[in-house]
């Protein structure tokens, strides 16, 4: 459990190491990304930034895949693979992006995110100490590059990917996110999901049920999640963060109210006898699943409350409507204020102010 906790805690640096890091990064990113930003004035900005690298680190752009949680995860990405058994033939695998989740039947093995590409060996190497079987699918809970940059090679590997139609719409087009100040090119062919679901499908898989359910917008427009009926275990992906402020995908379809719906979604599914699997954070239960559904709700109620008072966005973050929370949420990806504008952003989409205020 220590080993597990340090493991995934070991990505929380501020932001001095932050920019140390993103350097280290920057020629990862230059080799591997420059296949998919075919953008001048972005192929540029990457070549600009390795010079600048050596000369000034302050000058490191600040965009997901050197300052975000992007260089994050590739960092992490150097260290050990984090191997978790859960419970019969499911294991969880940590450190390589999202969280990914594995099924092992004697005829292969179902896997939901797929992680990302860099150091892909490691999660190779551990599945195969799961045990022989191939891999099968791949579902992707939703469209971000740390749930999907490892499409590709677990394509190569025999797998069929999944997703909900969304997902797969926002992997085949360029998808620009402000908030991570990055744009995102078509992945690959060989990379993109060719089993696509709407609303939900049920895989006969190894002797065991799968059921594979979207709810409609939550974290983005296209999240998926995963019950392993007979285990009874549930892969929330990015709708459920154990114990850290989550990210909310404003600009694609996320929204608080979103993420709140299925935060209910998978409380009322799950007892305490089930398994919670988180996008981040520690393998859980349904007790911590509340305590994320409740802090979402009354950061939500909050931050409504303020602005129907008239408050600006910035008064707002000054009242610290998270702040009951910050101490115990606010240390992974996002504090407290940066999780009060997300919030803020959601509601501001879904509830335009009334006019007058
Ligand atoms: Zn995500």
């Amino acid at each position: 459990m220590l080993r597990l906790n340090t493991a995934e805690m070991s990505q929380t640096t501020g932001p001095t190491s932050d920019l140390f890091g993103a350097v280290g990064a920057t020629f990862y990113m230059v080799r591997n990304l420059m296949c998919r930003v075919k953008q001048p004035a972005m192929q540029a900005l990457l070549f600009a930034s390795v010079g600048a690298s050596h000369a000034l680190a302050s000058s490191v752009p600040d965009d997901y895949f050197h300052t975000g949680a992007g260089a994050r995860y590739l960092r992490r990405a150097d260290e050990a693979i984090v191997v978790k058994p859960v419970r019969e033939n499911v294991t969880v695998l940590m450190g390589s992006g999202g969280n990914i989740t594995v099924l092992s039947g004697k005829d292969g093995k179902f896997l939901v995110d797929a992680g990302i590409s860099k150091r892909h060996e490691k999660v190779q190497a551990a599945l195969d100490r799961i045990g022989p079987a191939p891999l099968r699918y791949v579902v992707n809970t939703h469209w971000h590059w740390d749930h999907t940059d490892g499409n590709a090679w677990m394509h190569a590997a025999g797998a069929t990917i999944v997703a909900q139609e969304n997902t797969a719409r926002h992997l085949t087009e360029t998808t620009h996110v402000n908030a991570w100040n990055w744009t995102f090119d078509p992945v690959p062919e060989a990379a993109r999901p060719t089993l696509l679901i709407r609303d939900e499908k049920v895989f006969d898989f190894a002797g065991n049920k799968v059921e594979v359910e979207n709810f409609g917008h939550g974290h983005t427009d296209g999240d998926l999640w995963v019950y392993f009926r007979d285990a009874d275990v549930l892969a929330l992906g990015d709708t459920f963060w154990n114990g850290f402020y989550p990210y909310i995908d404003n600009e694609d379809g996320g929204s608080i109210d979103g993420a709140i719906k299925w935060a209910n979604q998978a409380v009322a599914r799950t007892t305490d006898h089930t398994i919670v699997v988180p996008g981040h954070g520690p393998v859980g239960t349904r007790a911590q699943l509340i305590e994320f559904r409740d802090m979402l709700t009354t950061v939500r109620a909050n931050v409504a409350a303020l602005m129907q008072q008239g408050k600006s966005l910035d008064e707002i973050v000054a009242a610290r409507p998270s702040a009951a929370f910050d101490d115990n949420w606010g240390h992974f990806v996002f504090n407290g204020e940066q999780f009060t504008r997300m919030v803020y952003a959601g509601l501001l989409a879904t509830h335009p102010k009334p006019s007058g205020s």
